[in-house]
């Protein structure tokens, strides 16, 4: 079971190492999905590679997706198919890398109308046909009897039947933490809490950037022969410091778009299998997917024109989700079952002169931009495609003489940080309670640590904090909380309640302030509804 000692990422260690005179071939800003991918990628080709990442790792966008990795039935009705296929592909990949934290899940479409099932069912075909070898299981027609034993509480009234198919879920926040964990074992220097304030510039190109650690604000100036903005939605903060460098204004690439998620108890949906509605009452798609033990029902697309660390939903995005939910199960959640309330922001990209009020019919694929000055901007696109994003960004990178030419694919079969070394089929399933199933091969590793078996909740101990606090980067409440486990996520009151034990635990570990009045109060946010002001 145990593999290699996972590595220590001990603050002072990284710290120093960032302070060492010396010339990175890629410095990349940003640690979300994005931007560990293409440090992941790049280490892997023996690339020297620093990540800096101004708060903690898929504390962006990337710890707030549906879950889902997925080829995108929607963009199926919308005929791109090389999307859909290239997304396929990728969901494949990840299942393979990181069976501890994906596994796959049966979706069902019920349906109510006499067309619907055939429609559908048809474009379910094609999506099978289309993933290939990489296909989860065929699609099947369900009869009336069949879809409601798929999914108890689904309304009866109406009910024709169904169509199952199959795609993937994981834990997002984790699996980013797989990836710069296993960055790390590929020789990358990787940094949370620690925010690029500017770039450099010498004779009109990039030559490296300046950051802050923001606990203590100590600056350090690197070097770097590529720098890569993975900022996600914030990704034209840099391209406009890079552009008044030059004395020249930047028109902003991004139209940023939220989606909210609700969270219930299972027994919403009990059962093995995720509802799918594909056209909600205003066109959109809502999901209601099991997850870690919980429901998540979402999500929402709407338009925004600020760019917060914490987007909070309207009230009219939670009557949406749970009015939805209300004409499709039998007895529907109501305000008072919800027990986490989350939002991130998509960064959609703006095709020049857009107007951003239409986020449906912005680009959810990546772009790849690279400025005058050789700053390369990545942003859009999907968790489930960010394998394939990163070797697109390298190979603009290498395209624009930025860094050598390296061999590509090397990321196709790299296991992740806690894959068990050998393939052993199928992993556990992510719409299980959480438990020690997603540390994977370093299981033995965890239960060696005092706390093993000290349980704070299902499926967090005390060895988990301490785990977190040594080998995962956390430095504070939240980080363990939002990310290392995913309590806030599932169960805001129950997150707030073991937040003192947990901060003393991580004051012992790391000797730093672990801000637990802040979490507090996230955790009351994540509990907040909205005035009627708020429509
Ligand atoms: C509601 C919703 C549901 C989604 N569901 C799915 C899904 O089910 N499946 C799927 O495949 N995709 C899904 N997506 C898309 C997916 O989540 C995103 O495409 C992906 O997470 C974007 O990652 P990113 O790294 O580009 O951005 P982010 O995760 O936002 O990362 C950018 C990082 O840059 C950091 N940063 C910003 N400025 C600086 C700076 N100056 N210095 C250092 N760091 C900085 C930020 O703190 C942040 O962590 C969903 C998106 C949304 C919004």
């Amino acid at each position: 079971m145990a593999q290699a000692a996972p590595l220590p990422t001990r603050r002072a260690d990284l710290l120093a190492r960032l302070a060492e005179p010396r010339t990175w071939d890629l410095a990349v800003v940003g640690g979300g999905a994005t931007g560990l991918g293409v440090a992941l990628d790049a280490a892997a080709r023996g690339l020297s590679v620093v990540l800096l990442e101004s708060h903690d790792f898929a504390s962006g966008t990337s710890s707030r997706s549906t879950k889902l990795l997925h080829g995108g039935v929607r963009y199926l009705a919308q005929g791109n198919l090389s999307l859909v296929r290239e997304a396929l592909h990728e969901r494949g990949t990840v299942l393979r890398n990181a069976p501890h934290l994906a596994s796959r899940l049966s979706f069902v479409m019920p349906s109510y109308a006499w067309w619907q099932a055939p429609f559908y069912g048809i474009g379910l075909k094609l999506y099978d046909l289309l993933a290939g070898r990489a296909g989860l299981g065929a699609t099947t027609f369900l009869g009336r009897a069949q879809t409601l034993a798929a999914l108890p509480n689904l309304q009866p009234v109406g009910l024709r039947g169904g169509v199952a198919y199959w795609d993937g879920q994981f834990d997002d926040a984790r699996l980013a933490l797989a990836l710069a964990r296993t960055a790390a074992r590929e020789g990358a220097l990787l940094l949370n809490d620690c925010a690029v304030t500017r770039l450099l510039h010498e004779q009109g190109r990039v030559t490296g950037l300046h950051c802050e650690d923001r606990s203590s604000g100590q600056g350090y100036a690197l070097r770097a022969r590529c720098v890569v903005n993975a900022t996600g939605v914030w990704v034209d903060t840099l391209r406009q410091l890079d552009g008044a460098a030059q004395g020249r204004s930047v028109e902003a690439m991004v139209a940023p778009s939220q989606g909210v998620h609700v969270v219930v108890d299972r027994e919403f949906l009990p059962g093995e299998h995720a509802l799918l509605v594909p056209h909600t009452a205003d066109g959109r798609v809502l999901f209601a997917v099991p997850w870690l033990g919980k429901l998540v029902l979402g999500t929402t697309d709407t338009p925004r024109s600020d760019l917060p660390r914490e987007p909070r939903p309207l009230r009219a995005e939670l009557d949406f989700i749970l009015g939805e939910a209300a004409r499709y199960l039998g007895r529907a959640p109501t305000r008072a079952d919800v027990k986490s309330i989350w939002v991130g922001l998509r960064p959609l990209v703006r095709p020049a002169g857009e107007d951003a009020a239409a986020t449906g019919r912005l680009s959810r694929e990546h772009t790849v931009l690279v400025s005058a000055t050789g700053l390369v901007t990545v942003t859009g696109g999907k968790w489930t495609t960010y394998r394939a994003m990163a070797e697109d960004v390298l190979a603009r990178c290498v395209q624009a003489g930025l860094l050598p030419e390296r061999p590509a694919g090397v990321s196709q079969d790299l296991k992740l940080v806690g894959a068990p070394s050998t393939d052993a089929g199928l992993g556990p399933a992510l719409s299980d309670a959480p438990g020690l199933y997603l540390y994977g091969s370093e299981q033995a590793w965890l239960q060696d640590l005092p706390g093993a078996g000290q349980w704070l909740a299902p499926g967090l101990d005390e060895a988990m904090v301490r785990f977190a606090a040594r080998y995962e980067y956390a430095l504070t409440v939240e980080d363990v909380l939002a990310r290392r486990s995913r309590l806030l996520f599932l169960d805001a009151a129950l997150a707030a309640s073991l937040a003192p034990r947990v901060a003393s635990i991580l004051a012992e570990e790391t000797g730093r302030d672990p801000d637990l009045a802040g979490f507090l109060a996230l955790a009351q946010d994540y509990l907040r509804w909205p005035s009627e002001q708020d429509a």
